[in-house]
């Protein structure tokens, strides 16, 4: 009874937005409250479970570098957030399909003692792999892992505090690109603590079972394919899932907000190139609606879920759901 009055709710909700609809998106968990940590959805044959890792806090100076107050504030208010509060989940998702179960992107970690990194402490504490547990899946499970980019939030969870590998039957994926870019002088000039995350993360794969992708559209796996999405780095990708007619594209970080949708021209402080980050956006906004895609956003309000539509020359976001 509940479950059925939630359907009819969000229904109607989106009702109000023209453009959304629900086809290819069989909702099989409950409602979008804020400490939801687990949404289980369906991509014709494929089973999608979005994990949060973690909660985080960013902060307009650094989200949106270049947009003028006047415009920003009213902007960010139609998203009930203000300037220094911006709350952004991490996430991973689950891809259940056949013998295979492909795990996109890590979450950042955990570890029982704050990491001591040039006198800060950071405290790690994802959730990713005890909620993995909670949902029955164990790290063996997993037989694939695409790794979209190699931010500390996408690449913490894959070994444990003790250097120990959390998928040791998987393969892994990413883009030439990005390895090349992050061992090579080219990213000397990276966080001491970025490094770190990669040393200890993602440098050992390379004597493991480990895929290099290459060029602008790759095939990963049967329904799954790896678009270059450079610009927030080298060689970030974004993941198209397709089954039969219904199609999922986890954008990663190419967009960290949906403002980055509407306003194509508002530049963030953690992307590496702007202009191919802008680029990177017009070609995953088209991709999205030229094969009318569920989109799921990393950074977004979980779970990150939603369409976008045109409007006049621009774009505009709507969250699924909501
Ligand atoms: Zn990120």
């Amino acid at each position: 009874m509940r479950r059925r009055k939630f359907l009819k709710g969000s229904a109607a909700m989106i009702g109000g937005f023209p453009f959304l609809h629900l086809d290819g998106l069989k909702l099989l968990g409950g409602g979008f409250p804020m400490e939801e940590e687990v949404f289980t959805f369906e991509v014709g044959q494929i089973r999608c479970t979005v994990f949060r890792d973690l909660m985080f806090k960013y902060q307009a100076k650094d989200y949106f570098i270049n947009a003028s107050p006047e415009e920003l504030e009213p902007s960010l208010r139609r998203y009930h957030v203000t300037p220094d509060n911006i709350p952004s989940p991490f996430i991973a998702v689950l891809l259940q399909l056949g013998d295979k179960k492909i795990l996109i992107d890590t979450g950042m970690g955990f570890s029982e003692k704050p990491l001591v990194f040039r006198g800060n402490p950071y405290v790690i504490k994802g959730r990713l792999h005890h909620l993995l547990h909670q949902e029955k899946i164990k790290g063996e499970d997993i037989t694939d892992v695409i790794i979209t980019h190699f931010h500390p939030d996408h690449i913490g969870g894959l070994f444990t505090e003790q250097g120990k590998l959390n998928f040791p039957n998987a393969r892994f994926h990413t883009h030439e690109d990005e390895w090349a870019y992050w061992h090579s002088s080219l990213s000397g000039n990276q966080p001491a603590l970025f490094r770190y995350f990669i040393e200890k993360n993602i440098t050992p794969l390379k004597n493991l079972n480990l895929n290099l992708l290459r060029g602008d559209f790759a095939d990963v796996l049967p329904g799954i394919t790896a678009v270059k999405a450079e610009g927030h780095t080298p060689g970030q990708i974004a993941i198209n899932i397709h089954s039969g007619k219904n199609h999922l594209l986890y954008i990663s970080d190419a967009f960290l907000h949906p403002l980055h949708m509407e306003r194509l021209d508002w530049q963030t402080n953690y992307d590496l190139d702007h202009q191919k980050a802008r680029q990177s956006r017009v070609k995953l906004l088209e991709l999205a609606h030229r094969d009318d895609m569920l989109i799921n956003a990393f950074h977004f309000s979980f779970p990150g879920l939603g369409r976008i539509d045109k409007s006049g020359s621009g774009w505009v976001w709507g969250y699924t759901g909501k």
